[in-house]
């Protein structure tokens, strides 16, 4: 049947206001969303069109059956959260359409983008992510710890400035405070921690804590940790303090 499309869209950090107009288009423009409960309870209901909420790690399912109604004439919007090629959707469906039916390389599939948590983050707090950073999901649901703990130990030698997603969970309540001992063994000086909660919600809550002193209870599954790096440093200001990284490597 023709028709049919995928979209996969980021509804963005948390905000109604910082959704794309893109988004909300294609939003507006659906028979069919499908995504992580949490995200889909942000779509409002209306006539027309059905919500398919799941939990967490079946992504490969989720973007299997976002496919498998496209194919069959509907217009499926997959949601993740911030941006969906940021740890989320995107990468998901392509797997699926990799391993499934030639004729689903037919599909009208789109990604649009979204402000992703680490830029929200970065920029409630000033802009630490002002010269060189990299990016790195803590989660060990798809890759060994050692490879999170190798990569974290590489890019603080590098001096990037670190953006952390999925700091914690139940599952691993630990994970944090061995990413922090990894920290310090290589950096060894007080540069600015960045804990950065519930970004752009009324729920939002930021804390900067020196290396010496950051701990895993600072944060929880809805905070964002950015280390600095070796020159990120803050502007004491009656409002709050500024943290930012200089844009020059000197
Ligand atoms: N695709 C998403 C990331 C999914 S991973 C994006 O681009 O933002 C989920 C992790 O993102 C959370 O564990 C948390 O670390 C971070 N996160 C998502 N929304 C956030 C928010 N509003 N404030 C702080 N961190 C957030």
């Amino acid at each position: 049947m023709s028709g049919g499309w995928v979209a996969i869209v980021g509804l963005g950090p948390g905000a109604g206001r910082m959704m794309t107009p893109e988004v909300a288009d294609t939003l507006a423009q659906a028979s069919d969303v499908i995504g992580y409960l949490p995200y889909v309870a942000r779509i409002a209901p209306r006539a027309g069109l059905t919500l398919h909420a799941s939990d967490n790690r079946v992504e490969i399912d989720r973007a299997t059956h976002a496919l498998e109604l496209a194919a069959a004439g509907g217009r499926v919007v997959v949601v993740s959260s911030g941006d969906p090629g940021v740890f989320a959707m995107a990468a998901a469906v392509f797997e699926a359409l990799e391993a499934g039916p030639a004729a689903w390389r037919d599909l009208d599939i789109r990604v649009l983008p979204g402000i992703t948590a680490m830029l929200a983050a970065s920029a409630a707090a000033g802009a630490p992510l002002g010269h060189d950073f990299c990016a790195i999901n803590l989660s060990d649901n798809l890759k060994p710890w050692d490879l999170i703990e190798r990569r974290i130990a590489l890019a603080a030698e590098a001096d990037f400035a670190i953006a952390f997603y999925n700091p914690r969970s139940r599952a691993r309540p630990d994970g944090l405070d061995r990413a922090f001992a990894v920290l310090r063994d290589t950096c060894r000086d007080r540069r600015p921690v960045l804990f950065a909660r519930a970004v752009t919600t009324p729920e939002q809550a930021l804390r900067i804590a020196a290396l010496p002193e950051a701990r895993g209870d600072m944060a929880d599954m809805r905070t964002m940790v950015i280390i600095g790096s070796s020159r990120t440093r803050t502007i004491d200001r009656a409002g709050g303090p500024l943290l930012y990284t200089p844009r020059s490597a000197l």
